[in-house]
C-alpha cells in the first residue's frame, strides 16, 4: 500500500469564455496520477469536444453530474505556476474569464486553439463512390491526415460533409500545430550587385531611353535597400516575383530561404558599441542593480526627457540581468515597434532576443515563444501581449514609454493594462520593473509619490542636442491671417523650408470617432457642468451629452462663451487637410500618414522611409507621426490643431494633450540644424499647452493632479467602465437602469455612480451603447473588485429585465478611453 495522498477524482477546468467559474470533470482512473494543474485536456463541453486547462484538482464530488475527462494533451503543463497565479490574478482583476486571459496570453499551438482534421474511417469500395468521391477518399488516404479547411476549400464543403454522413471520414481536432517550421524567401545583393554599379546600370539605360519594368524595379530596390524578405518586397507593385527573377537573371542579386523569425541579417552585432554612461544615467542603473543583487521586486519610474538616454539605461541593465543569468523582458508600444529600436537591442544582444510583433504567423509567433521557453533565447522585446513572453528566469521588465495607450487592451476581453500586469508579473517573480517615460501618466507619477515605486530621474540629453524653440500661434489672433489651414507665420516658414530644400511636418489630431461642437469664431467647445469633460454631439437628436454623468441639453444656437451663432460640427475630416494643403503648395511633394495609409504595419515604416529619403517635402499626418521626428532636414513642425484632444469627452484629455504636444516638442532638434515648432490652437493659453511649449512635466503634472483630485478622477479613484451593448434599444436602456441601480445598492449610494448614459459612440455596427461608470478607491484590489462585481451581477441576475440575455454587459476595469 501506497502511503501517499489518495489521487484525486475531480478537476475544475477553463474553457476560452466570459465564464468566469470552472467547470468540473470526473478523472477517469487511469489519467489519475497523470493528471496536473496547468495541462491542457479533451473533454466533451456543451455540445461538442474542446480543449480546456486544468486549474485545479480535488476529490470533493460534486453534487451534480459530471462528464468524464477523455485525454490528457500535454506532457508538460503550459503554464508555469507563475503564470498561473499571474493569469488568475487578471481573471479577478479584470473580471473575465479565466480562459479568456489564457487565450490571449498564448500562441496559438499553445492555447485553445484547435485545427480540425479529417482521416479515413472506413474505407469503401469503388464501386460505392462515384469518380470525385473516390478521388477525395484516395488523396485523404495518401496523408496520415489532412486539414479539414483545406479540404473544404479544395473539393467543398458538401463533398465532405457527404463523405462524413456515410462513414467514410471522420472529423478529428487537435491542438497541435502540423504547419513545418516557416522559412522566408530572402533577397540579398550578390558581389555583381555593388551599389555604384547598380546605380550606373540604372542611369545609363535611363538615358538611352530604356527604362524596362525591370530597371524602374532594380531603381526601387536600391532605395529600398536589401536584404529583405520577398513578402516584403512584393507589397510594391513592381516588385513581383517573375521581376526579382528578372533582376536576379542579370546577376545582381540572389535568394536564398531563411528562418523567418532570423533576424541577424538585418542588424549588425557589435556588443562593444556598448555605451559609457554619463552620471545620471549611471545613478539610476546603480538602483536598478541594487534590487537585481537581491533579487526582489522592485519598480522603477524613470523619467527622463526625450533623448536623456533611457534606452542606454536599459540596455545597460539587461546587460547586468543576463550577466547574472537571467532573462530580460522589454515591452514597447506597438507604434514603437519600429527597426530603430530593435536595432539598439540587436547590436548588444543579438541572437538572445525574441522579437514578438503582430505581423509573425501563427507559426511565427508559436517558433519565438518556444525559443523563449526553452531559453535559447534570453530577452523579450514586443508590445502588449509580450507580458506574456515565457522569459525563463525572469530577473527585469522593462515598459518602455509607460504613458501610451495601445498598452491597454479595450475590447475584447482579457480588458488588461500590460503595465499594470507587468507590475504583478515583476511581483510574482521577483523580478525588477522599469517604467520610462518622458511624460509619466498620472497614475505612475501619483505611485512614485505614494512610494509605490522609485523615481529615478534624466534630466539632461547626453548629445547636448538643444530642445527646439515652441511658438504658439493663437487662432483667435490670426483669423484674418490663415492660408487655408496654416497660420501665416507658418506658411511662410514651411515656404522658406522647401525652397532651401528642408522638410516639414504637419501634425493634424484626428480624434474621428466622436463629434463635439466647437464655435468657430472663439473656438469654445460645450463642457459638462458637471463632469470638466467635453459633451458629445448626438446629431440625430440634436443634443449634447456627457458621457459620464447623462446630462443632457439640446444643442444651443449660441456659443456659451462668446454668443455668437458659429457652432459647427467637428470631428472628422482627414483627407480634407491634405487637399488643403497641397491647394496652398501646389508645387509641393506631400505624404500623408493616418490609420488609413498605414493599415499594414509596414506601411508606416515605408511612409517614414520614403520621407526619410527626401521624396516628400511636407509629410502630413495625424498623431502616428509623433514617434517619427526624428529627421536630419525636417527643420518645422507644425500642430495644425493643438487642441483637439481637449474635444474628446474624457477627463484625460489634458494629459493626452500634454503627452502629444511635449512629445513634438521633444522629438526634433536633435540634429545639428536648428529646428522650430509651431503649436495652432485656440486655447492659447490653456495650461497644458503652456508646460507642453515651456518642456514643463513638472509644472503641468502640478495642475493636472489637482484638478483629479478635486474630481476624484484616477489616480484618486479607480474607474470601472460597464458597457451595455445591444440591438434593440429600449432593452439596452432597461438593463443599463436596472444593473446601474443594483450597482448603487452594492456599492451603498449614488456618489461614485455615474450614469447609465449612451456612450459617446451611442451606436457601433447596428448595436447600442449605454454605459455606467464606477468610481471606486484606488486601494481596491482583486479581491474587492472581485466581491462587489460578483455580488452585483448574482444579485443583477435575479432582478434582469432582460431574460434573454440579448443586452451584453462588458466590465472594463481602469477603463482608458
Ligand atoms: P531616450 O530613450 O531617452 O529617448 P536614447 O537612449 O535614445 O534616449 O538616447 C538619445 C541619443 O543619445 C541616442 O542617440 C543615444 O545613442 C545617445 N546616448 C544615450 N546615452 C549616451 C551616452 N551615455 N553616451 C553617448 N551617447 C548616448
Ligand atoms: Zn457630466
Amino acid at each position: 500500500m501506497s502511503t501517499s495522498q489518495p489521487l484525486p477524482r475531480f478537476a475544475d477546468i477553463i474553457f476560452p469564455t466570459a465564464v468566469r467559474q470552472p467547470f468540473t470533470y470526473q478523472i477517469p482512473e487511469n489519467l489519475q496520477d497523470e493528471i496536473k494543474v496547468g495541462l491542457r485536456v479533451w473533454v466533451p463541453f456543451q455540445r461538442r469536444k474542446s480543449i480546456g486547462v486544468v486549474v485545479n484538482l480535488h476529490s470533493d464530488t460534486p453534487d451534480f453530474n459530471t462528464r468524464d475527462v477523455e485525454q490528457i494533451l500535454d506532457d508538460k503543463p503550459i503554464l508555469s505556476p507563475e503564470m498561473m497565479k499571474l493569469t488568475k490574478w487578471i481573471h479577478r482583476f479584470y473580471y473575465c474569464g479565466w480562459g479568456e486571459v489564457i487565450q490571449a496570453a498564448l500562441p496559438a499551438g499553445l492555447n485553445f486553439y484547435s485545427e480540425k482534421y479529417i482521416l479515413i474511417k472506413n474505407h469503401p469500395g469503388d464501386e460505392q463512390l462515384d469518380n470525385k468521391d473516390a478521388n477525395i477518399i484516395e488523396e485523404v488516404a495518401k496523408k496520415e491526415s489532412y486539414l479539414l479547411k483545406e479540404a473544404k476549400k479544395r473539393w467543398s464543403a458538401a463533398a465532405i460533409d457527404r463523405l462524413q454522413k456515410r462513414g467514410y471520414l471522420e472529423v478529428r481536432e487537435e491542438p497541435e500545430l502540423k504547419v513545418a517550421p516557416s522559412t522566408s524567401r530572402l533577397w540579398e545583393w550578390t558581389p555583381e550587385g555593388e551599389q555604384e554599379k547598380v546605380l550606373e546600370l540604372i542611369n545609363r539605360h535611363r538615358e538611352e531611353d530604356k527604362m524596362y519594368k525591370w530597371v524602374e524595379a532594380l531603381e526601387l530596390l536600391h532605395m529600398l535597400g536589401l536584404p529583405e524578405f520577398q513578402k516584403n518586397l512584393t507589397r510594391h507593385e513592381l516588385l513581383d516575383s517573375y521581376t526579382l527573377n528578372r533582376i536576379a537573371d542579370e546577376g545582381l542579386i540572389s535568394a536564398r530561404e531563411v528562418e523567418s523569425t532570423d533576424i541577424s541579417f538585418k542588424y549588425e552585432y557589435d556588443p562593444s558599441a556598448l555605451k559609457k554612461l554619463n552620471d545620471e544615467q549611471e545613478m539610476a542603473l546603480v538602483e536598478i542593480k541594487s534590487s537585481l543583487d537581491k533579487e526582489e521586486f522592485a519598480n522603477y519610474l524613470l523619467f527622463g526627457i526625450t533623448g536623456s538616454g533611457k534606452t542606454e539605461v536599459y540596455i545597460h541593465a539587461l546587460r547586468e540581468v543576463l550577466d547574472k543569468g537571467k532573462g530580460g523582458l522589454v515591452l514597447v508600444p506597438e507604434i514603437g515597434l519600429t527597426p530603430q529600436i530593435v536595432k539598439r537591442f540587436y547590436q548588444i544582444f543579438g541572437d538572445d532576443i525574441a522579437v514578438l510583433h503582430s505581423r509573425l504567423t501563427v507559426r511565427e509567433k508559436y517558433d519565438a515563444w518556444r525559443s523563449l521557453q526553452k531559453g535559447e533565447k534570453r530577452i523579450a522585446i514586443g508590445a502588449r501581449s509580450a507580458v506574456f513572453a515565457p522569459v525563463q528566469n525572469l530577473g527585469l521588465i522593462i515598459v518602455d514609454e509607460e504613458h501610451d495607450a495601445s498598452y491597454k487592451q479595450e475590447d475584447p476581453a482579457p480588458r488588461y493594462h500590460a503595465r499594470d500586469v507587468a507590475i504583478m508579473r515583476g511581483t510574482i517573480n521577483d523580478a525588477a520593473v522599469v517604467m520610462g517615460s518622458a511624460t509619466p501618466s498620472m497614475v505612475s507619477l501619483y505611485g512614485a509619490k505614494k512610494g509605490k515605486s522609485k523615481l529615478l530621474s534624466l534630466t539632461k540629453r547626453p548629445l547636448d542636442a538643444k530642445l527646439p524653440k515652441v511658438k504658439v500661434l493663437d487662432l483667435k489672433q490670426y483669423r484674418s491671417a490663415m492660408q487655408g489651414p496654416v497660420a501665416v507665420p507658418l506658411y511662410e516658414k514651411i515656404k522658406e523650408a522647401v525652397d532651401k530644400n528642408e522638410q516639414a511636418i504637419l501634425l493634424y489630431n484626428r480624434r474621428g470617432y466622436a463629434s463635439f461642437l466647437q464655435c468657430e469664431t472663439c473656438g469654445h467647445i460645450p463642457e459638462c457642468p458637471n463632469c470638466s469633460v467635453s459633451l458629445t454631439f448626438h446629431k440625430s437628436k440634436r443634443q449634447l451629452r456627457c458621457h459620464y454623468c447623462g446630462y443632457a441639453a439640446r444643442r444651443p444656437e449660441v456659443c456659451g462663451e462668446c454668443g455668437k451663432a458659429d457652432l459647427e460640427a467637428m470631428g472628422s475630416g482627414t483627407q480634407q487637410l491634405e487637399e488643403q494643403i497641397s491647394d496652398i503648395f501646389p508645387e509641393v511633394r506631400l505624404l500623408r500618414m493616418d490609420f488609413d495609409t498605414t493599415s499594414g504595419r509596414d506601411a508606416h515604416a515605408d511612409i517614414l522611409a520614403k520621407f526619410a529619403r527626401k521624396e516628400a517635402d511636407i509629410l502630413v499626418g495625424t498623431q502616428i507621426v509623433g514617434k517619427g521626428l526624428d529627421f536630419p532636414d525636417v527643420t518645422v513642425v507644425g500642430v495644425i490643431n493643438a487642441d483637439t484632444e481637449l474635444a474628446f469627452p474624457t477627463f484625460r484629455a489634458g494629459e493626452r494633450m500634454y503627452q502629444l504636444l511635449s512629445q513634438v516638442a521633444g522629438r526634433s532638434g536633435r540634429a545639428d540644424k536648428e529646428g522650430k515648432v509651431y503649436f495652432q490652437t485656440w486655447q492659447a493659453d490653456h495650461p497644458a499647452l503652456m508646460a507642453a511649449k515651456n518642456h514643463d512635466y513638472k509644472e503641468f503634472a502640478r495642475r493636472e493632479l489637482a484638478f483629479r483630485k478635486t474630481l476624484k478622477y484616477p489616480p484618486y479613484s479607480r474607474i470601472i467602465r460597464f458597457v451595455f451593448k445591444g440591438k434593440r434599444e429600449q432593452r439596452v436602456q432597461r438593463v443599463a437602469r436596472v444593473f446601474t441601480e443594483t450597482l448603487i445598492e452594492q456599492v451603498g449610494g449614488f456618489d461614485s455612480v455615474l450614469g447609465p448614459s449612451p456612450s459617446a459612440v451611442s451606436k457601433v455596427q447596428k448595436f447600442y451603447r449605454w454605459e455606467t461608470l464606477l468610481k471606486i478607491d484606488p486601494s481596491n484590489g482583486a479581491g474587492a473588485i472581485e466581491h462587489l462585481l460578483d455580488n452585483t451581477f448574482s444579485d443583477y441576475e435575479h432582478r434582469k429585465p432582460d431574460k434573454t440575455s440579448s443586452v451584453r454587459i462588458n466590465v472594463n476595469v481602469d477603463a482608458l478611453e
